[in-house]
């Protein structure tokens, strides 16, 4: 990577990590077979698939047989909610459109659960929703994500899934933003469906999964083959798959020294605070991920503080520019109670595995410089 920029985009995607990189190296050097044949080629990659698929497993304490590989998050996300078919679907405010779109679209009755102020769920709406009773929902799933693609907040997903549980409910969580960052646990979650992405956790993208508990009914999504046990057809994508499982297992490792990130992180917004004493930093009163800031300015607009710190060579977005370009008023913001001033000031830093202090000074440099010249043109 250009060490002369200071990546801190990591929620949008974080760059690859070497064990990856070494391991989608090999496989592309020396693959030829396709998994599902029988020859020695074939076998050779099928040992590659099942290897990556322990070591992602293993990152999530899941089984094996749990982890279906996908093409990415978003194809998670919309074959539980888009064709699990569900009569009613309970789902955060903040939810990724990975989520929200399949939602909307699959003509399920969709109840929002409302956000507080500090982007946690509100998980009263939902047990008020269904001591009103469950008759008339029929089959239900709760969708509420590990964490919080923008702000970093963390929710009480095991609560909601034990409270789901009782009810009959099924519960799917988005965990591509928590995975490598917080300890995951499947079994502990007790969710009946968890999502990941290769490249978040510093493998490829167009490559990620659905973990699915053993027993748990869920229709195909793609058919026409019999690949993943027939759960998703298609010649899986080896080389991806070999990447994902060696990041996912660098990652695992990472987490047990997540502190490393908070201080990293912690520095960043008491800097900030001391350059700009009105900077806000949103979901901060909440559990949060160790390697997100979400920060705000009133009277800064953040495609403003992108593009000058762009300038600078350091990369971050405003709000959730997962998809370029996409400019708006953050939906996950506005759940929050936010009002458009600070939602459209909202900028977010994301650090990761390979950010260091020298990355944090560099950022406060330019921080500096860009508020700077902000306040002398005020003064003028
Ligand atoms: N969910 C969340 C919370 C995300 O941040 C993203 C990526 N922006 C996705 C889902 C989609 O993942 P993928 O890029 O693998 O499709």
């Amino acid at each position: 990577m250009n060490r002369s920029r200071t990546y801190l985009d990591h929620n949008a995607t974080t760059p690859l990590r070497p064990e990856a990189r070494t391991a989608a190296l090999a496989a592309i050097g020396e693959m030829t077979g396709n998994p599902s044949s029988v020859h020695a080629e074939g076998r050779r990659a099928r040992a590659v698939v099942e290897t990556a698929r322990e070591q992602v497993a293993r990152l999530v304490n899941a089984k094996p047989l749990e982890v279906v590989f996908t093409s990415g998050a978003t194809e998670a996300n919309a074959w539980v909610i888009g064709a699990g078919g569900w009569s009613a679907i309970f789902r955060g405010a903040f939810e990724h459109d990975s989520v929200l779109a399949p939602a909307a679209a699959s003509g399920a009755q969709v109840i929002e659960i409302p956000t507080g102020a500090d982007g946690v769920a509100r998980l009263e709406a939902i047990a008020h929703r269904v001591s009103s009773g469950t008759d008339d929902l029929g089959r239900t799933v709760v969708a509420l994500q590990l964490a919080n693609n923008e702000t970093g907040v963390i929710q009480p997903v095991a609560q909601t899934a034990a409270f789901a549980r009782e009810n009959q409910l099924s519960t799917h969580t988005d965990a591509v933003q928590a995975a490598g960052r917080v300890a995951i646990d499947f079994n502990a979650l007790g969710v009946d469906t968890l999502s990941l992405s290769g490249h978040k956790l510093g493998g490829l993208s167009g490559i990620g999964a659905l973990v699915i508990r053993d027993g748990t009914r869920l229709a195909s999504f793609l058919t026409g083959g019999g690949q993943e046990r027939r759960r998703r057809a298609g010649t899986e994508n080896v080389v991806g798959i070999t990447a994902f499982g060696a990041a996912a297992e660098a990652a695992g490792q990472d987490v047990a020294n997540a502190g490393r990130l908070s201080r990293l992180r912690d520095r960043l917004e008491l800097g900030v605070g001391e350059i700009t004493p009105t900077a806000v930093f949103v979901g901060a009163t909440a559990e949060r991920l160790p390697n997100t800031s979400s920060i705000a300015v009133p009277g800064l607009a953040a495609e403003t503080v992108v593009i000058r710190l762009d300038l600078a060579g350091i990369a971050v977005s405003a709000g959730a520019a997962c998809s370029s370009g996409k400019v708006g008023v953050s939906h996950v913001l506005l759940a929050m109670g936010l009002g458009t001033e600070i939602a459209r000031a909202a900028v977010r830093v994301s650090l990761g595995w390979n950010t260091s202090d020298a990355d944090v000074d560099a950022f406060l440099r330019a921080w500096n410089e860009i508020t700077a010249a902000r306040a002398s043109r005020a003064v003028a």
